[in-house]
C-alpha cells in the first residue's frame, strides 16, 4: 500500500471510530507502517474533523516527525515499538472501547471462553500491566502482553490490535470489543466454561486456513 493509500485508510477508519462506537471524541489512534517508518493520526484531533491526508503525521521508526504539521498521537511510542518488534505487522489500532476497557480496568485477561478468541492468533487476550499513557514503560508492557498475538488489553486504559492492514486491525478491534462484551455478560451470569488448549489449538489451525482476511463462519 502506498503512503497516500495508507493516509486515506487511516482517515477512513478514524471516522469509523465514532460511528462504530469503538471510541468517542478524541480517544484512540491508528497507524500504518510506511517505507520510512509509520503514518499515524495526529494528537488532539476530533476525528470527524480529520479529512485531509496531509493532517496525518509521518514519523521515522523511532517516532521523530519527518512529514506533517501536527504532532503525532500521544501514544506514538507504542506504535513505534510494535513496528520495531513485530516485522509482520503493518497497522496498529488503539481505542478505549467500552467493554474491553471495563475488563482492562479490572486487569482481567480474556480467556478461551469462546472459539473466536483464536482470531487474535492465540488462546487468550492478555491484559498489559498498567503504566502511564504515552510512556516507554507502557509500550514495553504492551509488547510483552501481545507476544505473537494480534490483540491485548491495556490495564486501566483500553485495547490495542495489530494486523496486516488498517482495515483488518480495525475489524479486529471491533471483534475484541464484541468478545469483551460477551465475556462481561458471561462472568455476570456465572462461570463461563473455558475451551481447553487442544480445542483452542484446533481453532487456531482453522483460522490460519481462513487466511489473512480473518474470515470465518
Ligand atoms: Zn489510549
Amino acid at each position: 500500500m502506498s503512503d497516500i493509500q495508507s493516509r486515506e485508510a487511516i482517515i477512513q477508519y478514524a471516522h469509523k471510530f465514532n460511528s462504530s462506537g469503538l471510541s468517542v471524541g478524541k480517544s484512540g489512534n491508528i497507524s500504518a507502517r510506511s517505507e520510512k517508518g509509520f503514518l499515524i493520526t495526529p494528537t488532539g484531533f476530533n476525528y470527524k474533523e480529520l479529512n485531509n491526508p496531509e493532517d496525518i503525521c509521518h514519523c521515522d521508526i523511532d517516532g521523530n516527525i519527518i512529514e506533517g504539521k501536527w504532532a503525532p498521537s500521544s501514544e506514538w511510542q507504542v506504535h513505534s515499538d510494535i513496528y520495531k518488534n513485530r516485522t509482520d505487522i503493518k497497522a496498529v489500532v488503539h481505542c478505549h472501547s467500552t467493554y474491553a476497557t471495563a475488563l482492562a480496568c479490572c486487569n482481567i485477561d480474556i480467556p478461551s471462553f469462546h472459539y473466536m478468541i483464536a482470531i487474535v492468533g492465540g488462546g487468550q487476550i492478555k491484559c498489559a500491566d498498567y503504566a502511564t499513557f504515552g510512556t516507554r514503560e507502557l509500550s514495553e508492557n504492551v509488547i510483552k502482553a501481545l507476544g505473537e498475538r494480534k490483540a491485548c488489553l491495556l490495564a486501566n486504559h483500553g485495547q490495542l490490535t495489530v494486523s496486516d492492514s488498517v482495515e483488518n486491525a480495525f475489524r479486529l478491534a471491533e471483534e475484541v470489543e464484541n468478545l469483551a462484551k460477551q465475556y462481561c455478560i458471561s462472568i455476570h451470569i456465572g462461570n463461563p466454561v473455558l475451551l481447553d488448549d487442544a480445542e483452542m489449538q484446533r481453532n487456531l489451525e482453522k483460522f490460519k486456513l481462513y487466511g489473512k482476511k480473518n474470515q470465518h463462519e
